[in-house]
């Protein structure tokens, strides 16, 4: 039933994205491909171009759109994303935009859910966000895992992302609402546009997703 289920997920830094782009790929079994999960694993590795992804992330800038349109066209050519697929981080400017459209054509999203925090909510949030370094988990202080900064799904270690500086996070957040809020419109004039109140709990904000998507992509119940 979710074969040809190809969302992206849009939202600011601390909107939620990430958290609800796990749940969602989850219960349409199809792969969560962040960007910024790939380019923190390639940091974490230490390749050579994992090594540069990190001086771009650490100053909250943006990686070239060729780098990134190179880095989601391998990852879209493996097996598992050959029927649906869920991208969180990408696309990020007009440039990857556009790049995805001539990549895919008429194999690409079917639906865009953007996620809408106002900014000064996920200014609070991202001070107090969480990540396990081996799966992408994510967690706050508020809601930490059960055993001392262990993760509950894979053990890994959790701890705050070195780009969650607040020097950082401005600049992420000028980035997004200069090149990234634009590409709303263009799904929007597209009809392929679905805005979520991401104010709530992380349950009553998977609710509002799930119910939206399923009716917009015509599914009963999974
Ligand atoms: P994220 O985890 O999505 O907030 O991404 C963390 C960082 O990875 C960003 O601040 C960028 O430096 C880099 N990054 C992730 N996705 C992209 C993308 N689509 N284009 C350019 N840079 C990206």
């Amino acid at each position: 039933m979710s074969d040809g289920v190809r969302l992206i997920v849009f939202g600011r830094q601390g909107a939620g994205k990430g958290t609800q782009a796990f749940r969602l790929a989850e219960r349409y079994g199809v792969p969560h491909i962040s960007t910024g999960d790939m380019l923190r694993a390639a940091a974490a590795v230490g390749t050579e171009f994992g090594l540069q992804a990190k001086t771009f992330m650490d100053a909250g800038q943006l990686l070239p759109d060729d780098v990134m349109l190179g880095v989601i066209e391998d990852r879209l050519a493996q097996a598992d994303a050959a029927t649906g697929w869920l991208l969180d981080g990408f696309p990020r400017t007009p440039g990857q935009a556009e790049g995805l459209n001539s990549m895919l054509g008429e194999n690409g999203p079917n639906l865009a859910v953007n996620l809408d925090v106002p900014e000064t909510v996920v200014i609070d949030r991202i001070s107090g966000r969480r990540v396990c370094t081996s799966c992408g988990a994510i967690y706050s202080v508020s809601t930490p895992p059960q055993s001392d900064w262990t993760c509950d799904k894979c053990g890994g270690s959790v701890v705050q992302r070195d780009d969650d500086t607040e020097d950082a996070v401005r600049k992420r957040l000028a980035a997004y609402n200069s090149q990234t809020a634009p590409l709303l419109e263009w799904f929007e004039e597209r009809q392929m546009l679905v805005n979520i109140d991401g104010v709530g709990l992380p349950d009553e904000v998977a609710d509002r997703i799930t119910s939206a998507v399923d009716s917009r992509l015509g599914i009963a119940e999974i």
